[in-house]
C-alpha cells in the first residue's frame, strides 16, 4: 500500500490516532472505491463523511435536480443550486473539500440496465435512494456481482439500515420484500421526513462503510430500526426465507 504523504498524515491525524483505524486502515480507505446510489437526504451526508474520511474513489449516481423542498435535509445544497443536477453540485463540493477523493459522477438512475457499468470496480454499494424498486435492483445485481451493500431508509421520524454480505449468507433484501406494493413504495414526498432522521441513518451507513472498506467485518443481516421521535432503537436478525427467489437463484 502507498505511504501516506505529510499532508495526508496531517489531514487524517485525528482518525489515524485511533487504534480502530491506524495507518493501515487509512491506507485501505484511500485505496477503496464505493458506489453511493442517490444524492439526496442520505447521499449528501454519506458522501461528505466518506470523502472526509479519505475514501479514495466515490461514484455518485442520481438523475434528480435540486428542489427547494430538498434543502431541509439535503445539506450539501443551497438555494443557488435549485434546478442544477444533484450529483454535479455534490461532486464539486466534495472535490473542493478533499482532493484525495476521486469523484466519478453518473447523472443517471441505478437500475438493472445501468447496474453492470455502475458496479464495475467498486468494493461496496450504499443505498441512498427512497425507492423499493431501486433497492430490489441493488440487491439482485450486487449478489450477481459478488458485492456487499448497505441498505438505508428514512421516512417520517424513523429510519432503518441493514448490511448485506456479498454471498447473502445472512439473508438478502428479497427475504424481506419481493415486490414493491404501491402503498409501501410511497417515498418522502408523500409521507414526509424530518431532516435529522435522514442524517442519522446516513451516519450509521457511513460507519458501517468505513469498517467494511478498511477490510473489517460488520454484523451482517441485522435490520436496525430507529424511531427518533420516541428514542426507541431495535435490531433483529433477518430470517433467510427458504422460498426467497434471490437466495435460491444461482446466477
Ligand atoms: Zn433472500
Amino acid at each position: 500500500m502507498a505511504e501516506l504523504t505529510d499532508k495526508q498524515l496531517t489531514r487524517y491525524a485525528r482518525q489515524v490516532i485511533l487504534p480502530e483505524v491506524d495507518l493501515e486502515g487509512q491506507q485501505r480507505l484511500l485505496e477503496s472505491s464505493v458506489l453511493i446510489v442517490g444524492a439526496g437526504g442520505l447521499g449528501c451526508p454519506l458522501a461528505q463523511y466518506l470523502a472526509g474520511a479519505g475514501v479514495g474513489r466515490i461514484r455518485l449516481a442520481d438523475n434528480d435536480l435540486v428542489e427547494l423542498s430538498n434543502l431541509p435535509r439535503q445539506v450539501a445544497f443551497s438555494e443557488s443550486d435549485i434546478g442544477r443536477s444533484k450529483v454535479e453540485v455534490l461532486a464539486g463540493q466534495l472535490s473542493r473539500a478533499n482532493g484525495d477523493t476521486e469523484i466519478d459522477l453518473r447523472v443517471e438512475k441505478f437500475d438493472a440496465r445501468s447496474a453492470g457499468d455502475m458496479l464495475s470496480g467498486v468494493d461496496l454499494v450504499i443505498d441512498a435512494t427512497d425507492s423499493l424498486q431501486a433497492r430490489l435492483d441493488i440487491d439482485s445485481t450486487t449478489r450477481r456481482a459478488g458485492l456487499p451493500w448497505i441498505m438505508g431508509s428514512a421516512v417520517r421520524v424513523a429510519g432503518q439500515w441493514v448490511a448485506f454480505d456479498a454471498g447473502r449468507v445472512y439473508g438478502c433484501y428479497h427475504c424481506l420484500i419481493t415486490e414493491p406494493a404501491a402503498a409501501d413504495n410511497a417515498g418522502c414526498a408523500q409521507l414526509g421526513i424530518l431532516g435529522p432522521v435522514a442524517g442519522l441513518v446516513a451516519m450509521q451507513q457511513s460507519v458501517t462503510a468505513i469498517r467494511l472498506l478498511m477490510g473489517l467485518t460488520v454484523r451482517w443481516g441485522i435490520l436496525h430500526v430507529a424511531d427518533l421521535w420516541s428514542g426507541e432503537y431495535t435490531a433483529m436478525s433477518i430470517t433467510k426465507r427458504l422460498d426467497c427467489p434471490l437466495c435460491l437463484s444461482t446466477s
